[in-house]
C-alpha cells in the first residue's frame, strides 16, 4: 500500500522538487516500507518521537523537522537532523546554534512564515524576518545555515486563496534572497505544499513538498 502510494505521489512531482515523506505519528514499520521502496527523506514534528525513530531506523535517512519546535527540545534532534523547517524566532535559532556547536555540526534551517489567515498557525512576518536577519545576534551565529523559507496555507478548499498565500511566500523568498542572500547559493528552498495542495504549491514555485496522508494514509489523531 505505502509503496504504491509513494510511487503515485512521486510520479506526480517534477524531478526538481524534493519529496519529504511526512511520517509523524506513524510506526517505524511504515517508514521502513517507504524506505525499502526507495524513499530517504522523512518529516517528523515531535522531537522525542523523531529521536526514537532516528535511533531505530537506517542511518542514511535524512530527517526533516517540520513541526513547531520548543527550545528545550532542540537537543533531542540536533545530533542528526538534516533540516529544520520551522524556525520562527531568534531565540530558537540561538538554541539551534548552541546545540549544533555541541554536536560539531552546522544545521540547515528554513524560516517559517505566517501566510495563512488562521491563528493556529505559527511563523514570522516579513518585517520580523528582516529584523532577525539584520540583528547582531543573528550575525554571531556560526553553526546555522538559513537555506530558505517554509509556509502553510489556510485550511480551506478555496484554491484561489491557497494559491495567493503560496505566492505570498514566493514573494517573501524573493525579497529575502535579494536583500540578504544574493551571493549565497544555498538560500534556495521554498518548502510549501501538503497532500491536499501540493500541485498548487509546485505551480507557485515550491522546491520541497511535505506529504503525509497521501503516502501513509490518514493519521489517527490530529497533530
Ligand atoms: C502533517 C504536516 C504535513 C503533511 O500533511 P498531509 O496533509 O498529511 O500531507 C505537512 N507539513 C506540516 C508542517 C505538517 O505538520
Amino acid at each position: 500500500m505505502i509503496a504504491d502510494n509513494l510511487s503515485t505521489v512521486k510520479a506526480s512531482i517534477p524531478s526538481g522538487v524534493k519529496l519529504i515523506a511526512v511520517s509523524k505519528t506513524k510506526p517505524e514499520e511504515d517508514i521502513l516500507e517507504a524506505y525499502e521502496a526507495g524513499q530517504r527523506v522523512f518529516g517528523e514534528n515531535k522531537a522525542q518521537e523523531n529521536q526514537r525513530k532516528a535511533a531505530n531506523l537506517p542511518t542514511d535517512i535524512e530527517w526533516h523537522f517540520i513541526g513547531h519546535l520548543q527550545r528545550n527540545k532542540v537537543k533531542y534532534i540536533a545530533p542528526f537532523v538534516s533540516l529544520i523547517h520551522s524556525v520562527d524566532s531568534i531565540k530558537l535559532l540561538k538554541e539551534i546554534n548552541k546545540q549544533a556547536l555541541k554536536n560539531d555540526r552546522i544545521i540547515d534551517c528554513l524560516l517559517q512564515f505566517y501566510i495563512a489567515t488562521e491563528e493556529t498557525k505559527f511563523g514570522l512576518s516579513l518585517q520580523e524576518a528582516n529584523e532577525l536577519l539584520n540583528s547582531e545576534e543573528f550575525a554571531s551565529l556560526t553553526n546555522i545555515n538559513i537555506v530558505g523559507v517554509m509556509g502553510m496555507a489556510s485550511n480551506t478548499s478555496d484554491e484561489k486563496k491557497i494559491k495567493g498565500e503560496f505566492l505570498d511566500l514566493n514573494n517573501i523568498f524573493q525579497q529575502l534572497k535579494s536583500g540578504f542572500f544574493a551571493s549565497n547559493d544555498s538560500f534556495s528552498e521554498i518548502s510549501l505544499g501538503m497532500s491536499g495542495d501540493y500541485q498548487l504549491a509546485i505551480s507557485a514555485g515550491s522546491t520541497m513538498v511535505r506529504i503525509g496522508s497521501s503516502i501513509f494514509g490518514k493519521r489517527n489523531y490530529i497533530s
